[in-house]
């Protein structure tokens, strides 16, 4: 334990890491004149998300350099939103600045988000300007799953707000009461509320390595964030019961009229097929949406717990809080 751990620091700086070790140096020596500057006393805490490179190495290496560097190392890859969760938990700060380690969000945009928290607010969310220079398919998925979120989901979420932000003791608290395992972190912060003020920033160019998350990633994490937030995919197949079951009652009583005044003709084989073979696909996706939230369920009442750390760097040997 070093000695300055009794003293929480006034800003700490989370950041969930996977494999980035090239990027760690360049981050911290970009970091600390920002938070000298703005800060009267900072922490950078890391959380290694089971990173299989030299990113573990590199950051026990920056804590002998300077013990305000500090890290958890998980057990395995638990996934950005679950590093997050941990990087919150293990944050001392009296706010704590949220970020990505690739220098994607620009540490000099910290102070303007210290500067709104000094003025009151408690939930300080980066606003990025455009998405210029991400590729065209994965920003038409986020304009479809913002549409989506904006239509459906119970929280609305500010336009633009990501993960980089500065959140405030409260806020976290607030936060770190919310164990659930299908983490949308971005509706999380929304959900809580409080004060809140959204700032511009330019995302920069990734530094070094390449994004971590492929379709089938995004995917999962689109759907997990639309499930976690909105019901209407569970109870929109009463609705549509209703509208097909009315017409089928229409379609009752027309073939009814039919036979009586002109007796029974045989065609029909092609309307059957269709029918039952659309009715047959209708019911399949809605039970495949029922799996989907029962496997949320599952995922919920095994309270297994969010993350296994497997060594701490310059952070004390105790569990957060936790209601299980
Ligand atoms: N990250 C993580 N665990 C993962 C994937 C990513 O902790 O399983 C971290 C990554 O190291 C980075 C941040 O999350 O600090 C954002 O990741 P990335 O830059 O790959 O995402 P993108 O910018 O493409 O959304
Ligand atoms: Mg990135």
């Amino acid at each position: 334990m070093d000695d300055k751990a009794e003293n929480p620091p006034e800003i700490s700086v989370a950041i969930p890491v996977f494999n980035e070790a090239a990027n760690l140096r360049p981050l911290v020596a970009r970091l600390k004149p920002v938070l000298e500057r703005c800060a009267a006393s900072f922490e950078i805490v890391f959380v290694d998300d089971g990173s299989s490179d030299e990113t573990l190495a590199g950051l026990r290496e920056l804590h002998r350099e300077d013990a305000r560097v500090k890290a958890v190392s998980f057990s395995r890859n638990f996934g950005k939103e679950i590093a997050i969760a941990a990087a919150l938990d293990h944050s001392r700060g009296a706010a704590v600045a949220l970020m990505d380690a690739d220098l994607q969000h620009p540490p000099e945009t910290i102070a303007e988000f210290v500067a709104k928290w000094r003025e009151g607010y408690k939930n300080v969310y980066g606003v990025r300007r455009d998405r210029a220079g991400e590729p065209l398919m994965r920003t038409l998925f986020a304009n479809l799953f913002y549409g989506l979120f904006d239509r459906f989901g119970e929280t609305p979420l500010p336009r633009g707000a990501g993960d980089f932000r500065l959140l405030d003791r409260q806020a976290i608290d607030a936060l770190s009461r919310m164990r659930e395992r299908a983490r949308f972190s971005k509706g999380l912060f929304a959900w809580i509320g409080f004060k809140s003020i959204g700032v511009p920033f330019e995302v920069e160019e990734r530094a070094s390595g390449r994004s971590k998350f492929n379709y089938a990633k995004l995917i999962r994490f689109a759907l997990d964030g639309l499930m976690s937030f909105s019901s209407v995919p569970l109870k929109v197949w009463a609705v549509i019961g209703i509208i097909v079951s009315t017409f089928a009652l229409a379609m009752a009583a027309y073939y009814f009229w039919r036979t009586v005044f002109y007796g029974v003709d045989v065609p029909g084989y092609a309307s059957l097929i269709v029918s039952i073979a659309f009715l047959g696909g209708m019911q399949l996706f809605s039970l495949g949406v029922l799996g989907e939230y029962i496997a949320l369920i599952f995922g919920e009442v095994k309270g297994r717990p969010l993350y296994l750390v497997a060594e701490r760097v310059g952070v004390e040997d105790d569990e957060p809080a936790r209601p299980f």
